[in-house]
């Protein structure tokens, strides 16, 4: 901190000098206090200074309000700048201090610093909802998406309300941004103001006035689509009992942290399920990944390639709901199915799995090239999981089919 408000607040040699000896007392030499600072500033200004990578996909920007003594001791602004890397690093690009001017534009200053040293695009520009700084970040990188950070909006919309209707807020907003779609969220956003409006009509404008910039997130999650339960024609599987589908809608296998699996052949809607319960866990609060078992397993050799193993597996471990759809289009060899087994292993009564096979569970063995190996993520997986099997014609050839017969009908 001592280091970071120092230089963020671009203080010389002998201010911070005397800085020092403020903080370490009469009995720090002149001369060890300018050894230190000279290292100490050496350092932070390279650092400040150091080339940045071209692309970042994310960016979030921030002003801290420190306590700085600066003869008074004064709460002053420090703007935070930090990135992910494209190897997902995070990194903090730098620390500025401000005079306590006008945030937007010393922000405009920071951001075409940060440009100047090298970063030549950020796809993704997260902010609070400062006004005039989306178009600013815009003005820096052109093509980059501003989103507004939620955490800003809420803390923000918490300061119009009075504290006892906090708790009130915070549950019927959390369904706004915690909607898996734009439309979602505006419908939640509807009942929000239904019930809020007349008492916080600021709040309302708040999120009015954020909407564009927070909206974005929406658009960036995996999913192949949005289908929900209501969409799946049940009478087209008379095998499939709909209740055991409906009972893992209430997910309470997810709550439990156990599994669910959904096999069969290709076009029974093992995808379609998934993804639908993967949108009710998201609507309920819990985060969620989808991905297919050889992206994953790709994804993952990358990583281990670049040394950064256990850093992506935070990314398939962190979630509470993760999907992994398509186990068994590919044979994996053995290195890839060990990957396989470490999140499993990992995972196992940690978070809930949503998998969907075209493979019975007796043909993993030939899925993962190993029977041992196989049997060791059965073990983990099975433990406690739902298992459905669908296995009744494809729905993708339902209306060919259909076509076909009439053709046939008609010749
Ligand atoms: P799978 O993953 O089993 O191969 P999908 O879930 O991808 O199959 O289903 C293929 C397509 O058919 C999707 O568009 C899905 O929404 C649709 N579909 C499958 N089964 C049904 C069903 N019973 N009712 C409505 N749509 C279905
Ligand atoms: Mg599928």
């Amino acid at each position: 901190m001592l280091t970071s408000t120092m230089s963020a607040k671009g203080l010389t040699t002998g201010e911070v000098q005397a800085h020092l000896a403020e903080v370490y007392g009469a009995d720090v030499s002149r001369q060890t206090i300018s050894t230190i600072t000279d290292k100490v500033l050496d350092g932070m200004a390279e650092w400040q200074n150091r080339p940045l990578d071209p692309v970042h996909p994310v960016a979030f920007i921030d002003a801290i309000h420190v306590k700085i003594r600066d003869g008074a001791v004064a709460n002053r602004p420090v703007y935070v700048a930090l990135a992910v890397t494209v190897e997902g690093r995070r990194e903090m690009l730098g620390l500025w201090a401000g005079d306590g001017g006008e945030g937007a534009k010393h922000w405009m200053h920071i951001l075409t610093e940060i440009k100047n040293r090298g970063a030549g695009d950020v796809l993704m520009l997260v902010c609070d909802g400062l006004k005039g700084l989306a178009r600013r970040g815009q003005t820096v990188w052109p093509q980059t998406v501003v989103q507004t950070c939620v955490v800003h909006l809420l803390r923000n919309s918490f300061r119009y309300a009075a504290r006892q209707d906090w708790d009130k807020i915070a549950k019927v907003l959390r369904p706004v941004y915690t909607a898996v779609t734009e439309e979602a969220a505006l419908e939640r956003f509807a009942e929000f103001a239904d019930t809020w409006g007349r008492k916080y009509p600021a709040i309302i404008r708040l999120w009015e006035n954020a909407w564009e910039e927070f909206t974005p997130f929406l658009r960036f999650d995996k999913l192949p689509h949005h289908k929900t339960l209501d969409e799946y024609d049940f009478s087209f599987q008379p095998d499939l009992d709909p209740r055991k589908v409906k009972d893992l809608a209430t997910l309470s296998f997810v709550e439990g942290k156990t599994n669910a699996a959904l096999l069969g052949p290709p076009g029974v809607g093992k995808t379609h399920i998934a993804v639908a319960l993967a949108v009710a866990a998201c609507r309920a609060g819990y985060s969620i990944y989808f991905t297919s078992l050889d992206d994953m397993v790709r994804n993952l050799k990358a990583a281990e390639t670049a040394g950064r193993l256990t850093n992506k597996l935070g990314t398939y471990l962190r979630p509470g709901v993760l999907v992994v759809d398509e186990v068994g289009y590919q044979p994996l060899e053995r290195a890839e199915a060990n990957l396989v087994f470490q999140v499993i292993s990992k995972c196992y009564e940690k978070g809930s799995i949503i998998l969907t096979s075209n493979k019975t569970f007796g043909e993993w063995g030939q899925v993962f090239g190993d029977e041992v190996l196989a049997t060791a993520i059965l073990d983990r997986l099975l433990h406690h999981c739902e298992v459905i099997s669908i296995n009744g014609p494809s729905y993708r050839l339902k209306n060919r089919l259909q076509a076909i017969e009439r053709d046939t009908d008609v010749a």
